[in-house]
């Protein structure tokens, strides 16, 4: 399955980050600080430490533990659109090829191809097998026979969580669960 999420090795112990609301300040990337960072928010009292890891930092002036979740005192809105890019559009097709479904080999076609002034957009580019985008070649879904399983569409921020949901980040720490999903069938 393809993971592009930089999840931080474990042992950088990044802190998840939380919204005010508590629930995850951005699913796609994980909203993960690292723990340099989210102590500094601590001490700025931009952040409660809703949760923390066993390991401890030490200075001359202070001990303290890393805080493994952390949820800022101010609510920050969400942008009601992703961002156009590679690993959200593959979200948006869940990793399938628009053209055959299959998971493999995954690259972007241009359904209205760039030589006839098709633009590369969220309504214009959709995930296909490479297969599917050599036999397509220069050409629109129609002059090829081919046939697209959905119309490519600018998603929302919510549709892309739900997508998601099948998809979770590659290492998750046992106290990032509770903030998560209900329904995500964790990966050991
Ligand atoms: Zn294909």
């Amino acid at each position: 399955m393809y993971h592009p999420e930089r999840i931080r090795h474990p042992d950088n112990c990044p802190s998840l980050v939380l919204n005010a609301d508590y629930t995850p300040l951005s699913y796609y990337p994980l909203s993960l600080w690292p723990w340099q960072t989210a102590i500094k928010a601590v001490f700025l009292d931009r952040v409660d430490i809703v949760s923390s890891y066993d390991r401890e930092v030490h200075s001359p002036s202070f001990n303290m533990r890393i805080p493994s979740v952390i949820a800022l005192r101010q609510y920050v809105r969400p942008s009601e659109h992703p961002a156009f890019t590679r690993f959200n559009l593959f979200l948006r097709d869940r990793f399938t090829c628009q053209y055959c479904g299959t998971g493999s080999d995954l690259t972007f076609d241009h359904v209205v191809p760039r030589r006839a002034g098709g633009r590369t957009t969220w309504e214009n580019v959709a995930t296909a097998c490479a297969p599917c985008n050599l036999r397509k070649g220069g050409r629109t879904p129609r002059e090829a026979g081919m046939k697209l399983h959905e119309e490519p569409i600018r998603p929302t921020t919510w549709q892309l969580q739900d997508h998601g949901r099948a998809f979770p980040p590659n290492y998750l720490h046992d106290s990032w669960r509770d903030w998560l999903y209900w329904d995500v069938e964790l990966l050991a």
